[in-house]
């Protein structure tokens, strides 16, 4: 007999993000959904009343943002910042003075009131002829959300104060909202937008939340309080399952860790093949708190630092000291092995949350990465002499993002000449050979690779920028994350270009787009002659027993054939019948899916 629950069980399928599998209470983020109320008062008691109440809910949110920034999970606690503008923009004259004198003058309630100062500020904030400074209202917006849910009663959507273990159900969240998860009670999030390796999915990894994102219209399906099963694996979401349904996931998630733990063990082991072939596996951190974990999982370095996130968390650019010691400490805890530093890759996705530098049609195309650093070199320089500093601390590398030629490596390469020059004239100690490279992520620079490999020490192959690129598909976009494929025949023979380019010159190729971490990957990756792959941490050490698995003859063999074929889903099905024959165990607990 079928349960009540059985009567609208759903089953969606979107873009898994975090490998893991949880069951649990649905807990829908719906702002859009606070309903406002608007009131007069004729009697100057009811308006003396209504300020008493928005005082109070003054001091509410003021409570909530101390609570938050105490409770910060260490992870995360470089973001401590943004409570502290947030705790200034409610103390400010502007915001708070300006209701109470509204509401008083226009006898109008706290909500109103409230409204139209914000919209005051927000006139002021326009006018402002600097962008950073005019886009800070993002940050007086979320206040004034915040105190508008508390005026309204409706305290069910702040992100940062929930306290029951719940799955997060929401239509997007930033990579600002995901540094505001309570990361102790939620248990995993679904998301109608979003796609594989966009930086929230990023973070998402980086928090260890299972989620599952580009789901389309999940918010429409689910109601608060449903019963959620989030497969972080295949990517599939079921609402309110059937008991046949709990019971399979349960099995598999036990499945899962086990068979997860049975591969932990061996991932201190190299990566070599059972004919010999080593390649260095090293992981793609986003915080210095990663590194740690890193190394646990077995990663022989670090390949990719994105750097973005220091300068994400809401209080300006962070300065040259604050970047140095973060970095040394990486190059530290990592030291002898080495670490690559990108130099700062903002725009694209990560000015969803707070930064916004310039409003553009088509920030993926716009003023981004290295883009951004040449056009505002006092900045970049900031970086650069953070990330030589640190270079005395350990074996640091720098590569420069979103390289499209080589004028603009020979810019950037000025920039860090200037730099070194200040350095050697203050006497300031830095690692004279540190090894600059590139990330190849742009198809102009696979074009350009034969010439460009000549100006550096090594490349880094970005296939996440790179599909988006080449394919003309929007990474971020759910709607054509279809079409986002990495074994798009174009693909394959890009980085197969960028390698032999890479090899000709005698430079050394990695590659750190997500197509590292995925076993299915593995094979042709080595065969193609890659000399490092950079994943996310935890996709060590199932990789690390894949190359551990295949012989390289095999592995090159396979190549051979897949190069006659003439589409992504022919290289894919190639891919998964070999991957099924050599690891029916990976089949078996979901990882290969159709
Ligand atoms: C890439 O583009 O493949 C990459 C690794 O960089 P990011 O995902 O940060 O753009
Ligand atoms: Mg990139």
């Amino acid at each position: 007999m079928k349960s009540d629950r059985a009567a609208s069980a759903k089953k969606l399928r979107g873009i898994p993000v975090y490998p893991d599998i949880v069951i649990g209470k649905a807990h829908l983020v719906d702002r859009s959904r606070t309903k406002i109320l608007y009131q007069c008062f004729v009697n100057d008691e009811h308006v003396d009343r209504e300020v008493e109440r928005f005082e109070e809910a003054l001091e509410t949110v003021e409570a909530q943002f101390i609570s938050l920034r105490n409770k910060m999970p260490d992870t995360l606690k470089d973001q401590a910042f943004i409570l502290d503008s947030h705790l200034m923009i409610l103390k400010d004259s502007m915001l708070r003075d300006s209701t109470i004198d509204k509401m008083l003058a226009e006898k109008i309630n706290a909500e109103w009131a409230l409204k139209k100062s914000l919209e005051e500020i927000r006139r002021v904030f326009e006018q402002i002829d600097d962008d950073y400074i005019s886009n800070r209202i993002s940050d007086v917006e979320n206040v004034a959300d915040r105190l508008l849910r508390t005026l309204s009663g409706d305290t069910h959507h702040n992100l940062s104060d929930i306290n029951q273990r719940v799955i997060i159900v929401a239509h997007d969240l930033s990579p600002a909202d995901t540094t505001e998860l309570n990361i102790a009670k939620v248990m995993g999030f679904i998301t109608d937008v979003g796609g594989r390796t966009s930086h929230t999915a990023i973070m998402a990894q980086a928090l260890e939340i299972p989620a599952v994102v580009g789901l389309e219209n999940v918010t429409s399906l689910v109601e608060d309080g449903d019963l959620l099963i989030v497969d972080g694996n295949s990517g599939t979401v079921v609402v309110n399952p059937e008991d046949s349904d709990i019971i399979f996931y349960q099995e598999r998630k036990l499945q899962l860790e086990k068979y997860k733990s049975s591969i932990a063990r061996m991932s201190y082991l190299p990566a070599e093949t059972p004919d010999g072939h080593r390649i260095a596996i090293t992981a793609n951190i986003e915080f210095l708190e990663e590194v740690t974990a890193a190394k646990d999982y077995g990663s022989e370095g670090i390949g990719l630092y994105r750097t973005e996130f220091l300068y994400l968390r809401g209080k300006g650019f962070p300065d040259e000291n604050e970047l140095f010691e973060d970095y040394r400490e990486v190059a530290e805890i990592m030291r002898p092995a080495p670490v690559s530093i990108r130099t700062l890759d903002l725009g694209g996705d990560k000015f969803t949350s707070d930064i916004a530098i310039s409003e553009e049609n088509n920030p993926a195309l716009g003023l981004r990465a290295i883009r951004f650093c040449l056009r505002e070199p006092e900045i970049f320089k900031t970086q650069l002499r953070a990330i030589l500093r640190a270079s005395a601390f350990g074996r640091i590398q720098m590569m420069f993002p979103m390289i499209s030629g080589l004028q603009e490596l020979l810019d950037a390469r000025a920039i860090l000449d200037q730099v070194r020059d200040d350095l050697d004239r203050e006497g300031i100690p830095y690692d004279a050979d540190m090894e600059v490279g590139i990330m190849v992520e742009i198809p102009s620079a696979v074009a350009m690779a034969e010439i460009l490999a000549h100006y550096v020490d090594f490349f880094s192959i970005g296939t996440n920028d790179l599909i988006q690129y080449a394919l003309a598909i929007d990474r971020v976009n759910e709607h054509v994350a279809y079409m986002y494929q990495p074994f798009h025949p174009a693909i394959l023979r890009m980085v197969q270009q960028v390698v032999n380019a890479a090899k000709n010159a005698g430079i050394h190729v990695s590659l750190c787009g997500e197509m590292a971490g995925d076993p299915l990957c593995t094979s042709i990756l080595l065969a193609i002659g890659l000399d490092s792959l950079s994943m996310n941490a935890r996709a060590i050490p199932l990789v690390k027993k894949v190359v551990r698995t295949i012989p390289m003859e095999q592995a090159r063999a396979d190549l051979e054939q897949i190069m006659r074929l003439n589409t992504a889903s022919e290289v894919r099905a190639y891919l998964l019948r070999q991957t099924r024959k050599m690891f029916p165990e990976l089949q078996e607990r979901g990882y290969l899916l159709d």
